[in-house]
């Protein structure tokens, strides 16, 4: 037996207590750290091949050649989503379809074939089925489902790896900010970039995210939940978080930086510039300076993990703003509207949650 082949203890009996409705979790406790899961779905794509199928394993390591292209040259993508189980018990996904294409669109970019939107939307929906009972139950938190695209094929010069491999895989999770759920303290970071006109910005690489370790550190050592990135080309305005996108209100002007290739194009974003205009907010989206967003009456982060979270206060240069937050905000409404949907709660009447069971 390979040495590497360490399977998780949630995978080494994976149908012990399959006949049970909930796995053994403390459903008031969660947060975003990771919970093993049984069972995961991999897929292998030859560089030529355009489509493989792929199938549902119990979860355990995986096992990758020294000369995998990901481990070098950093080949690989991820995407986020999560499923919910309604009070109905039944679960349903959030627009799956739109990671399906944001992973083909990164897919593009790094040079890499693809799963169909068909393939990626089964994959996700079988790896939940088959983890079933660590869906939370309503009200209590999601599944997040991690899909992950990389060069597993082995390549010694620069080049794009002879296999990838596609693979989904699921843990229960909570709030993403712990101990900070009603609204977040940020801080404005000047030095470091992680994204450059023309670099991987606008997709979900996976060397989008260490490069931003340090500063993330540094102003957690501060007291700060995470930092807002500016702009690498002038540093005058802002981009994204660092693992979501951001937006301020001013009157019943609600604004987000632009989609320009250098921010990720978020899937709560997209779903939240709609419910914003069907409030009757005007929604810009464009270049916004730092003194903008110093001077907004709310500022609100959003993205599948933080949902949307309103921001308590941004510190800049030492001097700290505070914004309006609480049931009294604008991002509480439409964070009530999204997860109204997202839960089922609310009507969909725009076709974006999918029912799997
Ligand atoms: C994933 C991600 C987001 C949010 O995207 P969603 O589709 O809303 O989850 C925003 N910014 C970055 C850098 C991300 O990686």
């Amino acid at each position: 037996m390979a040495p590497s082949s360490i399977q998780s203890p949630a995978a080494t009996q994976p149908d012990s207590d399959g006949g049970e409705k909930y796995a053994k979790v403390n459903w008031d406790e969660l947060d975003f750290s990771l919970t093993c899961t049984d069972y995961m779905y991999v897929a292998r794509f030859s560089a030529e091949d355009k489509f493989s199928p792929g199938n549902i394993t119990p979860y355990r390591n995986i096992e990758l050649s020294p000369a995998a292209a990901v481990l070098h040259y950093g080949q690989g993508l991820f995407e986020g989503l999560k499923a919910y189980r309604r009070e109905d018990g039944r679960i349903m996904l959030f627009r799956p379809d739109q990671n399906a294409l944001r992973m083909q669109m990164g897919a593009e970019r790094m040079f890499m074939p693809a799963p169909s939107t068909e393939q990626f939307v089964d994959a996700v929906k079988q790896t939940v089925l088959a983890n079933k009972r660590w869906v939370p139950p309503h009200g209590k938190g999601s599944l997040y489902v991690r899909p992950m695209l990389f060069g597993t094929g082995a390549i010694l010069g620069l080049g794009p790896a002879p296999e990838c491999t596609f693979l989904v895989f699921t843990s229960p999770t909570g709030h993403y900010y712990k101990g900070s759920e009603k609204a977040v303290n940020l801080c404005i970071e000047k030095k470091f970039h992680r994204a450059t006109p023309g670099g991987t910005g606008g997709i979900k690489s996976i060397t989008n995210y260490s490069p931003v370790f340090e500063a993330l550190k540094g102003a957690k050592a501060k007291g700060f939940d995470d930092i807002i990135l500016l702009d690498a080309a002038t540093g005058k305005y802002i981009e994204e978080i660092a693992s979501c996108n951001i937006f301020i209100l001013k009157g019943d002007t609600l604004s987000t930086p632009e989609t320009l290739g250098t921010i990720l194009p978020g899937i709560t974003r997209k779903s939240i510039i709609e419910l914003a205009k069907e409030l009757n907010y005007k929604v810009e989206e464009r270049l916004i300076p730092v003194e903008d967003v110093l001077a907004a009456d709310e500022v609100f982060c959003t993205g599948t993990a933080v949902v949307v979270t309103p921001v308590g206060s941004i510190t800049y240069e030492g001097k700290r703003t505070e914004y309006r937050t609480g049931e009294g905000a604008v991002s509480h409404k439409l964070r009530a509207m999204l997860t109204g949907i997202q839960t089922g709660l609310l009507m969909d009447s725009k076709g974006w949650t999918v029912l799997i069971d």
